[in-house]
């Protein structure tokens, strides 16, 4: 709990019956112990833990014991596809093709499920997100797009337990991982999740991003904002703040990347699973100039089980979803940067912190055995994020005006990903 090893997926906060909460969600996040717990409790929560240990073999050889197709950098998959959802609204309000959303209302109204496990935006603290039962289409769309701050899903797990009827869940790897090894323990608090979906899984960063984000703005109360946006509008979209004096702040979501070497929550650099490996069907931003060009928002599709592959095929027959079908090596070479920051890099990260001689996370297999160029480019990206998340780094960057920061950071990253174009596709 006090290692860079949580993610903060919530189930320790959920399962604890009020013993463990989350005290400072705008500052580091962390749950604390605030009361005794039985042993019988404080074994489920360690059990259920997925900071320190998820085999991703064995787990992989119980939830998917069927699926023909297995790649490391994937998962276990059974069709991949770049599309959207066909229902403009959908579409237009989802992250990128709105295919989770479309995926919860078309279960919704077929009566598959009685409701939805998804993360939305806190009414009575708009700035902070909030984990929340969805039954109806129009809540399904209201918690729709990536929410990029530190968010517990699992904190709602009570809920969860006490929900009269099957559920849709939605979450990232870290949570639907706790959630996997509570349904191979047989834990009560997850009998009625039928289906879990989930998006790819880059990075999240502490509640300081949105806090600096409004310095430079000089806007100096979080309080301020009565709406929070991380995609708005039109894909890739908008990070977009209105305030309570009506004055409204936005910014392009690429160029509001900047503010991840800043403010990235350590964890996620140790989170070696991108594309949620964990899931019935899982989806991602189809991130290649031909559909970014086009705008409107596609997804690259990946379906991993037979419940989530059969979905998929009946989206499609009944025209909900459209797909273009595309192979692992397309797949992979699409989000190659992912792939290597999390499969390389992560694993390249988590051998630094055990020649420090800190805990790392067991997940049952290792990717080893890269040049040494991989490792030099990997220390050098580490020690940008330890010196960029330093105060005086952030002090100084909230002087900067962020679109120029912004475009400054986008270009950068354009000329890295290319200087560095043929260390990281080597064997991808
Ligand atoms: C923190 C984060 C990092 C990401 N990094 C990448 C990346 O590196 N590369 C990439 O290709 N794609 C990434 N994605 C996925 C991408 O942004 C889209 O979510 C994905 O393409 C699905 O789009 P959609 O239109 O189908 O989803 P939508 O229809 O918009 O549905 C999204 C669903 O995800 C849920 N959700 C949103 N944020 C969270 C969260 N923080 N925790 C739990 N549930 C959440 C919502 O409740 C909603 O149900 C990331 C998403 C998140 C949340």
């Amino acid at each position: 709990m006090h290692s860079h090893l949580c993610n903060r997926c919530g189930s320790c906060v959920g399962l604890s019956d009020g013993a463990i909460v989350f005290e400072d969600k705008t500052g580091d996040y962390r749950p604390v112990i605030k009361a005794e717990i039985d042993e019988k409790t404080a074994e489920t929560l360690w059990e259920a833990c997925p900071g320190k240990s998820f085999n991703f073999p064995s787990f992989r050889e119980e939830f998917y014991p069927e699926v023909p197709n297995f790649n490391t950098f994937i998962g276990p998959y059974r069709q991949i596809g770049i599309g959207f959802a066909t229902d403009s609204q959908i579409r237009q309000q989802g992250a990128s093709g709105g295919i989770i959303s479309a995926v919860l209302i078309w279960l919704l109204e077929r009566k598959m499920i009685d409701g939805a496990v998804v993360l939305g935006m806190s009414k009575k603290e708009p700035w902070l997100t909030q984990a929340f039962i969805a039954t109806t289409k129009e809540e399904v769309l209201e918690a729709a797009q990536s929410k990029y701050i530190i968010s517990s899903v699992n904190d709602i797990l009570p809920e969860i337990n006490r929900f009269e009827g099957k559920l849709a869940y939605v979450g990232l790897p870290g949570q639907i991982q706790s959630i996997r090894k509570l349904q191979r323990m047989k834990h009560p608090s997850v009998r009625n999740i039928a289906y879990i979906f989930g998006p790819f899984y880059g990075n999240t960063l502490h509640f300081s991003s949105i806090t600096s984000f409004l310095k430079t703005y000089k806007v100096s109360d979080y309080r301020e904002i009565t709406k929070l946006y991380f995609r708005h509008g039109e894909w890739p979209g908008n990070m977009r703040v209105e305030l309570k004096s009506g004055r409204l702040i936005e910014l392009k979501k690429f160029h509001a990347n900047y503010l991840i070497p800043f403010h990235i929550l350590r964890n996620s650099l140790y989170c070696t699973d991108l594309t949620n490996e964990f899931t019935d069907l899982s989806g991602g931003d189809a991130w290649a100039p031909v559909y970014e060009e086009r705008g409107k928002g596609f997804s690259i599709i990946i379906s991993r089980s037979d419940k989530g592959d059969d979905i998929l095929n009946r989206m499609l027959n009944e025209g909900t979803i459209k797909m273009e079908p595309i192979s692992a090596q397309t797949a992979i070479e699409m989000h190659s940067h992912g792939y290597d920051f999390k499969k390389r890099g992560g694993f390249i990260r988590i051998h630094f912190r055990r020649m420090l001689g800190k805990e790392v996370p067991d997940f049952g297999y290792e990717l080893k055995g890269f040049g040494f160029s991989r490792y030099l480019m990997e220390f050098v990206i580490s020690s940008l994020f330890i010196l960029m998340g330093t105060k005086v780094a952030r002090w100084t960057v909230e002087k900067i005006p962020p679109y120029i920061i912004g475009g400054i950071f986008e270009r950068t990253r354009k000329i890295w990903k290319k200087s560095t174009y043929s260390i990281k596709r080597k064997e991808l």
